[in-house]
């Protein structure tokens, strides 16, 4: 194992009724920017628990309404400009991580003089940021209670993971019950993206994990027995609350304890056909995991047949290394599929025309992949497959 800092700040409020700790975690008084989506909220009932809340502690509240799947630096700016015009002192995010990742963005850069894009990028030091609790709509992405957060820029079709330990959330509301009302694609796509996560983090290259490897090994052996329940029966209170925790779990820091922290180039592919395409993170991240496993597993298919055997059940008996692997690879895709995720990108009508242009961002940082580094014939390799 390597040496590691276990301190993840964010408070996580589990379980039905939990709402009511929003008048407890933010304090009296406060000017509070509520940030959500599309209005899913209203139509569920979700945006009157958390306005009562917030009457209750006698806030002042504005609000930014509309952040868009795979939120948008146009967005950030908005919020970043009502901020600085009310004063505002606590930000709300209500909604999936679209609109979680969007209040981070904009809780970093309300407390910057400069550009906004300048702090995702790199090129400007995070210092500060405002305070924020999140109340999670959407079973998915693990933002409610990491210090991560992607955004993209539509005027450059760039889309970029960044991180800052000054973007934890302060506190987290977790009520299963709020994911009732998604639709089943959104159902699945968050079933995939929990799984990736998890994934990502098994791809390491650290030398005696047998904890953190089980307990990823255990998790995702979970989603597959949950997921299509979940997917049989949407109104279950039971299978909503085991995806929600497994979601969380599987990036709020638990699955890197002691390793280099896994992989996550299927991720950087991605969010670089995201920002052409826009479409569903969990879709792409479907189609394309199954391939980074096929296009890895021919140099080493050692820990994707740790996965097969493992994890998705395959027999290794009597077989090669490689053929048990490429089973698993398959195994995997067939699941995702069974739950009615995409396995190809010709399912978003996506041809290679933009090829070129995904791997160049692709490596919009420099470093795509730990467990296998991958240069640009890789990607471009792992993009042919998905076709
Ligand atoms: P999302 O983009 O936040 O939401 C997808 C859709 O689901 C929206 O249309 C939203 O509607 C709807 N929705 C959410 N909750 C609902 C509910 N309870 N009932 C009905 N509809 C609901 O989806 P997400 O998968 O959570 O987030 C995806 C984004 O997160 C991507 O940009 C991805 O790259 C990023 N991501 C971040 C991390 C991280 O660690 N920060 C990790 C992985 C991915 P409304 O707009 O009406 O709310
Ligand atoms: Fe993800």
């Amino acid at each position: 194992m390597n040496t590691f800092l276990q301190h993840n700040p964010t408070k996580l409020y589990f379980g039905k009724g939990q709402v009511e700790h929003i008048a407890t975690e933010i304090p009296e008084n406060s000017r509070v920017l509520l940030v959500y989506g599309g209005g899913s909220i209203k139509r569920n009932g979700v945006y009157d628990a958390v306005v009562g809340q917030l009457n209750s502690l006698n806030a002042t509240v504005f609000a930014l309404a509309g952040v868009e799947p795979n939120p948008r630096l146009t967005t950030v700016e908005k919020g970043v400009a009502i901020c600085r015009e009310e004063q505002i002192d606590y930000l709300l995010a209500v909604g999936g991580g679209s609109v979680i990742d969007c209040t981070k963005g904009i809780a970093a850069a309300a407390q910057y003089d400069g550009e906004a894009w300048d702090l995702f990028t790199q090129k400007a030091p995070i210092e500060s940021a405002l305070p924020f609790g999140t109340v999670l709509t959407l079973a998915a992405t693990g933002s409610e209670m990491n210090p991560v957060s992607v955004i993209t820029n539509w005027d450059t079709k760039d889309k970029i993971g960044w991180g800052s330990p000054h973007v934890y959330p302060a506190f987290s509301i977790l009520d299963p019950s709020y994911t009732f009302s998604l639709p089943e694609d959104q159902t699945v796509y968050g079933i995939v993206d929990s799984m990736s996560h998890a994934l990502e983090h098994y791809f390491h290259r650290t030398e005696n994990t047998p904890m953190i490897d089980g307990f990823i090994e255990s998790l995702l052996r979970t989603a597959i027995e949950t997921g299509p329940k979940l997917i049989e029966d949407q109104q279950s209170f039971e299978h909503r609350e085991t995806m929600m925790y497994l979601s969380t779990t599987a990036f709020n820091g638990t699955l890197s304890n002691g390793t280099d922290g896994g992989d996550w180039a299927t991720h950087r592919i991605e969010h670089a056909i995201s920002a052409v395409y826009d479409i569903p993170h969990g879709g792409g991240l479907a189609i394309l995991f199954p391939y980074w496993l096929e296009h890895v597993l021919e140099e080493d298919p050692t820990r994707v047949k740790q996965l097969a055997v493992r994890v998705l059940g395959i027999p290794p008996e009597g077989k090669g290394d490689k053929e048990v692997a490429r089973e698993g690879a398959k195994s995997l895709r067939n699941f995702w599929n069974s739950i009615g995720a995409p396995n190809r990108l010709s399912d978003y009508d996506i041809d290679d025309t933009h090829f070129d242009d995904i791997v160049e961002k692709t490596f919009i940082k420099p470093g795509v992949g730990t467990y296998k580094e991958l240069d640009h014939a890789s990607v471009l390799d792992i993009l042919h497959r998905s076709l």
